[in-house]
């Protein structure tokens, strides 16, 4: 559990949402974040562009089920609200509407392991949620279960969630997935990428258990 003060943490999430579209992961009002705080939860604003965006705009959601009067959360505060319930070890969530993370996504297709590098997201298969209308509780119970032992899921039709167990590692999660997707798009311009069994693929998930900031 972070320590660190509300103040803090709506600055990190201002930050870390300009990050978002200054990556190119985000455009317009596509996509939200949020961070674990004291009693709940900080949640960007629903429908609001970054530029209009400030840490004041950020909306505190209780576990109880209340947000800051006069604020509006994401349409999305059901699958924050669930991640962060769900999952102890995860302290923020980002979902982006990123380019090639969507295009698979409109094919519904989970990303099998064409690349070591998938297990950055926690095993041998970053899946796709079924589809369900955005904002609803049944896109939160299916990205639920498309995120069992992950930390990064896309959703059909829609786009990608990323977890950490901070912003900054969420960040980074949303970024190497987008960077896989791409990859795999490309490869399969070309012809069947070769995928790797799941002996090699368990090695690298043990490998990556002391590797760099990946730690699962
Ligand atoms: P919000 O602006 O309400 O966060 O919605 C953006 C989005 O990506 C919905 O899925
Ligand atoms: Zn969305």
């Amino acid at each position: 559990m972070q320590q660190l003060s509300e103040t803090i943490l709506r600055d990190q999430l201002l930050a870390s949402s300009r990050k978002l579209v200054g990556l190119g992961l985000n455009k317009g009002t596509s996509g939200n974040a949020s961070v674990r705080c004291e009693g709940g939860f900080l949640l960007t604003p629903s429908g609001m562009a970054i530029e209009e965006m400030s840490s004041a705009s950020m909306v505190k959601m209780q576990w109880e089920g209340g947000f800051e009067s006069g604020k509006k959360p994401s349409s999305e505060w059901r699958f924050h609200f669930d991640i962060l319930q769900n999952k102890p070890e995860i302290n923020a969530v980002i979902h982006t509407h990123s380019m090639f993370a969507t295009t698979l996504a409109c094919l519904h297709k989970t990303i099998p392991p064409f690349h070591y590098m998938i297990a950055i997201a926690g095993g041998d298969t970053i899946r796709c949620a079924a589809y369900a209308l955005f904002g609803s509780q049944a896109l939160s119970n299916n990205a639920l279960t498309a995120l069992l032992e992950r930390k990064a899921c896309l959703l059909a039709n829609h786009g990608m969630i990323a977890l950490g167990r901070d912003l900054e590692d969420a960040l980074a999660v949303a970024v190497e997935v987008e960077n896989l997707c791409e990859q795999y798009w490309r490869a399969l311009q070309l012809g069947e990428p070769q995928l790797l069994n799941v002996a090699e693929m368990q090695v690298v998930i043990q490998q990556f258990k002391g590797y760099g900031n990946w730690a699962l």
